[in-house]
């Protein structure tokens, strides 16, 4: 067995990003060396999910996951190995395509970790995921639909991890609800086009639309106690074709983040009760179209099982560089396997920023502005001590685990 050359192949991921549901250039080379690893592979899982297990005799089944999938960004990092490549979106277009969130690194360090398990001393079985379509919060419910746990067993955990801007070197852990849960909704607004010189005989979508997206900002500031956590945020709106045509249609698309359920049925019922709202105050002849497109519920670590990694994380990087990183309002789909099997979930974060960039930005209060996050075609995470770090982070993790 040959040693893996973590950085090449991280880099040859990072320059070849593929969209959810095509990671099927990166569901290669991960195969082919799980293969050379001695795991036993299993591929199109899920579609394009893989899977490699290492079993050796009795002892507890820890599920190891990564995520495959990049974003319709285009890259502006400047990197020697910045992404050129183009892909085809869900609507059929033709985008730019970009690791902006970072699973390039996840899919390394999940290779690096098993290299590693695969040399070290242990019993039980790692099963290693590395899922398609995280960014559309379908992945994980694709690989558990194709009869996951009926092929490769119910685990004992589930473990992993995601990299964000904060130190390269540090990891955060936080137990109890993590990540945030996510609803995406789409309004359509319904008028009455006509010419933009004789608004009386029109009714205005697009007036619709405005007052709606500025009440929607009242639902987080006057509902919401001020001790919950949450977010709403309009982050398309789409109407019309030209300055003196009153279109027919005004359609949003709302993100919305919470962490408690009450609360997120209160913002839901608030952005249905406003938008029938702004059409009724319009005087629209119909209702406006609300669909939920999208969701992911939240993530939420198991209380004991965020210990006891934290403590074994604490014990091999020591207390300096080990976090609560509070609540994140990213959003994820790991939680799937650990809901769907009853598993004790684990995932934390995994800095990626330039630890001197980080502490000067940090000095002149630019933490927000000079440090790229994820999604941003600017996000860079440094290639060490990032991927060190995280192979290290899965290793302790999985050996905390096993027998
Ligand atoms: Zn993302
Ligand atoms: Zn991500």
């Amino acid at each position: 067995m040959t040693a893996l050359n973590l950085r090449e192949i991280y880099r040859d991921l990072h320059a070849h990003p593929e969209l959810s549901y095509a990671e099927t250039r990166t569901a290669g080379i991960v195969a082919r060396i799980l293969t050379d690893l001695g795991y036993d592979v299993t591929t199109n899982v899920g579609r394009t999910g893989v899977v490699g297990v290492l079993s050796r005799g009795e002892g507890p089944r820890i599920l190891l996951r990564a995520d495959m999938d990049a974003l319709p960004v285009k890259e502006r990092t400047g990197l020697p190995y910045a992404s050129t490549a183009r892909g085809t979106d869900p609507d059929g277009a033709d985008v730019p395509v970009m690791h902006a969130c970072g699973h390039d690194v996840h899919a390394a360090c999940l290779l690096g970790a098993l290299e590693e398990l695969a040399r070290r001393s242990w019993s039980g079985t790692v099963v290693a995921v590395f899922q398609p379509a995280e960014e559309l919060g379908t992945g994980a419910l694709e690989m558990i639909d194709d009869n996951f746990f009926g092929r490769f067993g119910v685990p004992d955990v589930v473990l992993g991890q995601h990299v964000g801007p904060f130190p390269a070197g540090t990891l955060a852990v936080r137990g109890g609800p993590a990540f945030a849960a996510t609803d995406a909704l789409s309004v359509v607004f319904h008028g009455r086009g006509g010419h933009g010189s004789r608004p009386e005989t029109t009714i205005d979508p697009v007036v619709m639309a405005a007052y709606a997206v500025t009440r929607l900002q009242a639902i987080v500031s006057r509902e919401v106690a001020g001790t919950d956590t949450a977010v709403v945020t309009v982050g398309s709106i789409v109407a019309g074709t030209k300055d003196n045509i009153i279109p027919d249609t005004a359609e949003l698309k709302i993100n919305i983040r919470s962490y408690a359920s009450d609360v997120r049925a209160r913002i839901l019922e608030s952005v249905e009760r406003v938008i029938r709202a702004e059409a009724l105050a319009s005087g629209a002849l119909r209702e406006p179209d609300v669909t939920l497109f999208g969701q992911f519920p939240v993530v939420v670590n198991t209380p004991e099982a965020a210990e006891r990694t934290r403590a074994a994380f604490v014990e091999v990087l020591g207390e300096q560089r080990v976090f609560d990183p509070g609540l994140v309002t990213g959003s994820e789909d790991v939680g799937a396997f650990a809901t769907a099997s009853g598993a004790p979930l684990c995932y934390w974060l995994l800095g990626g920023a330039d630890p001197e960039q980080y502490l000067a930005a940090e000095r002149e209060g630019e933490l927000a502005t000079a440090i790229p996050s994820n999604h941003s075609p600017f996000f860079a995470p440094v290639e060490e001590p990032t991927l060190d770090t995280g192979v290290t982070a899965l290793v302790t993790a999985a050996l905390t685990w096993l027998g």
